[in-house]
C-alpha cells in the first residue's frame, strides 16, 4: 500500500487511545502496515478481513473506520451506506478513505455515504502524518458525538427527574390541601357553635377576638380551596376537544355574572378563532384572567378579549383591561404561586395566575403580560393552534 513512513505527530493529549478504529484494506499486509502506522501514534485499530466483518464489528464499537477503496465493491457499497443509516441525529460514524490510485475504481463517494456521511478522502501515496492526522481527527470528532449524547441523555435524565418531582410536589400539595379541609371544617363549626352559644355573653374585646378567628379560618379555606385548584391542574390527562373560543369566555362570563355586575363592567368580545384545547381549563384561564381584571380596577372596567394568529402555529389571546397596572419589576413574578402585586386592594392568595401559567404550559403555550401602571394590563395567552401531543 502507498503509505509513505514518516516520523509519526507527537503524541498528546487528545483523541486516540481507547478508542477503536477499523481498519479495511484489500489485503492483510496493508491492513498491518496502517495497524503499525496508526499503533505508534498511540491509535487502537482492529483489522477487518473483509466488508461482512467490518458490517459485523461497527456495532461492537468503532470509532472510526478507515477503508480502502479497493476494498468497496458496488455490491458491498449499500451495506457500508446501512452502516451509517438508522443512527441517532447525534452520530455519525466517520469514515476515511484511501482513495485508489486506480481512476476506473474511483467510488462516488457522496451517492455511497449519503449527505449526513462524514468522509475524509486521502489521496495515495499518502504521507503517514496525513494518515494519521486524519484518523485523529475522525477520533476526536467521534469523541465529541458521544459527549454530546452524554449530555442529551444527562439533560433527558434531568427533565424527567424534574417533570416527576414536579408531580410529586403536586399531588402532595392537592393532598395536604384534601386534607386541611377537614380539621378547618371542624374549627369553623364549633367557632360557630359557641359564638351561638356564648356570643352574647361575650364583651366587646371577646367579640373582636372571636371576629379574628373567623376572619382566620376562612381565609385559611379560601387558600385552601386555591391550593386545591392549582394543584389539581393538570393532574388528569387532557381532555383536547375542538371548540369555539367565544362558548368558552360566554362560560367563564356566566360564573362571574354575579362580579360583572357588581363592577359594572364592560366586556367587549371580538371575534374569536375555533381552538383545539381543553375546555375546561381553558375557561379557568380566561375566568382568572377576567376576576382579575375586574379585582384590580380603577373604576369602571373596561375589558376587551381579542385573539391573533401569530406566524409561528399558534393563538395569541389577549385580555386587556383599564386598571391599576402592574410595576415593571413585578411582571415577571405574579406568575409564581403566592407572589401578589397588589395585596393591599384585593382578597386573594396569588394563585390564579400561576393557575394559568400551567394550564397555557400544559398546551404548549405561554402567558405573559405588558402592562402601564393607572392605564392598564394586557394579558397575553398562546395556544398552538394544533393540539400539542400530550404523554
Ligand atoms: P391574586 O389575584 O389572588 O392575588 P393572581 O395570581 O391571580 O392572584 O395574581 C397575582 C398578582 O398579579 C395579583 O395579586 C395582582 O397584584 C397582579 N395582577 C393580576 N392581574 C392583574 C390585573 N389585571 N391588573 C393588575 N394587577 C394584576
Amino acid at each position: 500500500m502507498d503509505i509513505q513512513r514518516h516520523r509519526a505527530p507527537s503524541a498528546g493529549p487528545g483523541p486516540g487511545g481507547s478508542l477503536r478504529c477499523l481498519v479495511l484494506a484489500p489485503s492483510g499486509d496493508d491492513a498491518r502496515l496502517i495497524g503499525e502506522v496508526l499503533a505508534e501514534a498511540g491509535i487502537s485499530t482492529a483489522a477487518c478481513a473483509d466488508l461482512d466483518q467490518l458490517c459485523a464489528e461497527v456495532p461492537l464499537g468503532a470509532a472510526a473506520v478507515v477503508i480502502a477503496e479497493e476494498a468497496v465493491t458496488t455490491e458491498a457499497a449499500s451495506a457500508l451506506g446501512g452502516l451509517i443509516t438508522g443512527d441517532p441525529v447525534w452520530s455519525v460514524l466517520p469514515f476515511v478513505l484511501l482513495s485508489s490510485a486506480d481512476a476506473a475504481r474511483t467510488i462516488d463517494v457522496h451517492s455511497l455515504f449519503g449527505v449526513r456521511g462524514l468522509v475524509t478522502v486521502l489521496q495515495r501515496p499518502c504521507a503517514t502524518v496525513t494518515l494519521i492526522t486524519a484518523v485523529r481527527s475522525a477520533l476526536y470528532t467521534r469523541e465529541r458525538q458521544y459527549e454530546v449524547r452524554s449530555l442529551v441523555d444527562r439533560l433527558e435524565g434531568q427533565a424527567a427527574e424534574l417533570a416527576r418531582s414536579n408531580d410529586d410536589l403536586h399531588r402532595f400539595a392537592h393532598a395536604a390541601a384534601h386534607d386541611l379541609q377537614e380539621p378547618l371544617r371542624m374549627i369553623a363549626s364549633y367557632i360557630t357553635l359557641i359564638q351561638k352559644r356564648q356570643g352574647a355573653t361575650f364583651d366587646e374585646r371577646s367579640r373582636e377576638y372571636m371576629g379574628f378567628v373567623v376572619g382566620g379560618a376562612l381565609r385559611m379555606s379560601g387558600l385552601i380551596k386555591s391550593l386545591l385548584q392549582y394543584a389539581q391542574v393538570g393532574q388528569a390527562k387532557l381532555d383536547v376537544t375542538g371548540f369555539a373560543a367565544d362558548l368558552a369566555v360566554g362560560e367563564a362570563l356566566t360564573n362571574l355574572k354575579l362580579a360583572v355586575e357588581e363592577a359594572d363592567a364592560v366586556v367587549t368580545v371580538d371575534e374569536l378563532p375555533t381552538v383545539v384545547a381543553d375546555r375546561t381549563l381553558v375557561v379557568e384561564l380566561l375566568q382568572n384572567l377576567l376576576t382579575n381584571a375586574i379585582k384590580y380596577r380603577r373604576g369602571r372596567p373596561e375589558i376587551r378579549i381579542s385573539c391573533q394568529r401569530d406566524g409561528d402555529g399558534h393563538w395569541i389571546f389577549a385580555v386587556a383591561d383599564n386598571g391599576l397596572g402592574i410595576p415593571a419589576e413585578q411582571r415577571q413574578r405574579i406568575f409564581e404561586a403566592f407572589h401578589r402585586a397588589h395585596s393591599s386592594h384585593e382578597p386573594g392568595f396569588g394563585i390564579g395566575l400561576a393557575t394559568c401559567k400551567r394550564i397555557a404550559e400544559l398546551h404548549g403555550g405561554k402567558i405573559w403580560v405588558e402592562s402601564t401602571p393607572d392605564v392598564g394590563s394586557t394579558f397575553f395567552v398562546s395556544l398552538p393552534v394544533e393540539a400539542a401531543a400530550q404523554d
